[in-house]
């Protein structure tokens, strides 16, 4: 019975506390939009990443969307963002009727490559029209090379916005990864490493700037006491009761990340003397959450492709998906420019080819762990080639 039991991807796991201090917001009917569990979810996670400001709203799409705001990105302004994401990185730059630059990955650690950003700067500086912005992604946990990516927008003087939703926890030469950035957005959606079943959060040094754009995240609301608006205003607030279960998720981020850490390191005995299979590198001072177990396979080498393995655990009633599609092969993005790693080869291409994520939630027991990998071994054993 047990066999036909439902592994997801990326399931939530609630802690001890969520519940109490959902009980706490209920009890003192802190149930509109803000209060004091979204106060104190910000002020507990500008501690947790070190900022010296932190703002919380309704979703990581809307922080990343505050933040171009923020940034006076506007109508016809080129922002650069990577590739090899999830489509809530890029659909912002549309709201502001920018336009994206999609930058490739690059094999060390899957984020955004910087020879391939420097080629997108160089070419823009030769027409004279650099980005207004670059969005770099930290994609299943793991910082981005953020020490080269900052030289060279420093160099050309553009800001940058880590969009750190799947890595909240990760640092990169000991530092929080999304803090890099001149802001850093997180998201705590469902699948997230913690979660808050919906919300998002900007951070940031820059008071200033996260002042701005709490007022338009809150219908910008002028200081008056009848309803008065000189700008345009979003409805982007967290509400109190989420941030109370943020707040008790918060409590256990890092027994989330040392579980997850475990999973891939499990997954990884177990399959990586497999020929053909890769896993996600991890740099040297790098430390990733390992929010997603993502590796990828060479079919012309285990003889089997990642859609073929995903197919197999689906009928073993496992959830496993491939890596994300890349943003310049979107039909939404396909006039977009796109830089490749090298001039002539694509590593996001390749890595969305040959790549699968496989189901990290920190609450998979070992026992579900061992029938996800005896279901990848029993596929690939059964379909090899020599
Ligand atoms: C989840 C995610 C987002 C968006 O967060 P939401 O809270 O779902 O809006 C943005 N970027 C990446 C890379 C994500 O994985």
């Amino acid at each position: 019975m047990n066999q036909n039991k439902r592994i997801f991807l990326s399931p939530p796991h609630m802690g001890c506390e969520e519940l109490n201090l959902i009980q706490e917001a209920f009890k003192s009917n802190w149930i509109a939009p803000l209060g004091p569990h979204v106060d104190a979810f910000e002020k507990e996670m500008a501690e947790y990443v070190g900022t010296n400001g932190a703002l919380a709203v309704n979703s990581g799409t809307s922080a990343l969307h505050l933040a171009l705001k923020v940034l006076e990105v506007g109508h016809g302004d080129i922002v650069f963002c990577s590739t090899f994401t999830f489509v809530a990185s890029a659909n912002p730059i549309l709201y502001q009727g920018a336009i994206p630059v999609f930058i490739d990955s690059e094999i060390e650690t899957w984020n955004m490559s910087p020879s391939a950003l420097e080629r997108a700067f160089i070419h823009f500086d030769n027409l004279g029209k650099l980005p207004k912005a670059v969005i770099v992604v930290n994609l299943f946990g793991q910082s981005a090379n953020m020490l080269s990516i900052l030289k060279i927008c420093e160099q050309y003087r553009v800001p940058v916005i880590e969009d750190a939703a799947e890595s909240l926890g990760a640092t990169f030469h000991k530092k929080a990864s999304g803090t890099f950035g001149k802001f850093g957005v997180f998201s705590f959606n469902g699948n997230k490493i913690i979660t808050a079943s919906g919300g998002g959060m900007v951070v940031s040094d820059d008071l200033d700037a996260m002042k701005k754009m709490r007022f338009w995240a809150t219908q910008s609301r002028d200081p008056a006491l009848h309803y008065q608006h000189s700008e345009i205003g979003f409805n982007y607030r967290l509400s109190n009761v989420l941030a109370a279960i943020g707040r008790g998720q918060l409590q256990v981020l890092n027994e989330r990340i040392a579980d997850r850490r475990n999973i891939f390191q499990r997954y990884y005995s177990a399959l990586s003397p497999c020929e053909g299979i890769e896993f996600m590198p991890e740099p040297a001072n790098s430390y990733s959450t390992r929010w997603l177990t993502a590796l990828t396979v060479n079919p012309l080498i285990t003889g089997v492709s990642p859609i073929q393995i995903i197919e197999a655990l689906a009928e073993n009633n496992i959830e496993s998906r491939p890596v994300w599609k890349p943003m310049h092969l979107q039909p939404l993005f396909k006039s977009c420019m796109y830089f490749p790693h090298f001039p002539d080869e694509s590593i996001s291409n390749q890595l969305f080819h040959q790549g699968l994520c496989l189901p990290s939630g920190s609450n998979l027991s070992e026992e579900d762990q061992d029938r996800v990998i005896e279901c990848v071994i029993t596929i690939m054993n059964g379909k090899r080639t020599y």
